[in-house]
């Protein structure tokens, strides 16, 4: 019995030919990667190198931003502090801050001094460029980052 069983083959022998298909390749355009929701605040990130925030001096262009921290309404055309805090790599969220005596505190002047060393080196809009008002904030990182040290 062994061996000699017949295998019966069907007439047609062609084995069944896979169809080629020409696989439609989706062309894949440099779509830019589904955004993430916005953080509302900078939070810590791990994974990424942590850029230092930047400063800037200007004049408020309307009445309806708060300071973050005393979160009174920066009125237009009071000196504000702009302060582009680094969320991740290539976005930065704009703080406001207004440049009461108590607003610019030690930390924060610290923290302006670590980036530029001296408080004139802040940028500061045309519009304040060595106006009284600019040189009473600069003074009041210089002192507030006294303060800190
Ligand atoms: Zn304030």
């Amino acid at each position: 019995m062994y061996g000699s069983q017949l295998i019966l083959l069907p007439d047609d022998c062609s084995l069944p030919v896979k169809r080629q298909r020409k696989r439609k390749k989706t062309p894949v355009p440099h779509a830019p990667a589904p955004r993430p929701p916005p953080q509302p605040a900078p939070i810590k990130c791990k994974g990424f190198k942590q850029k230092q925030s930047t400063y800037r001096l200007s004049v408020a262009p309307s009445g309806r931003a708060r300071c973050r921290r005393c979160r009174a309404v920066i009125g237009k055309g009071e000196t504000r502090l702009e302060i582009s805090a680094f969320v991740r790599p290539g976005r930065y969220t704009l703080l406001l801050r207004c440049t009461a005596p108590s607003c610019i505190d030690a930390p924060l002047s610290a923290a302006i001094l670590s980036v530029y060393k001296h408080a004139e080196r802040v940028p500061v809009d045309a519009a304040l460029e060595g106006s009284a008002e600019a040189h009473r904030v600069v003074h009041a990182i210089t002192y507030a980052g006294l303060d800190a040290q």
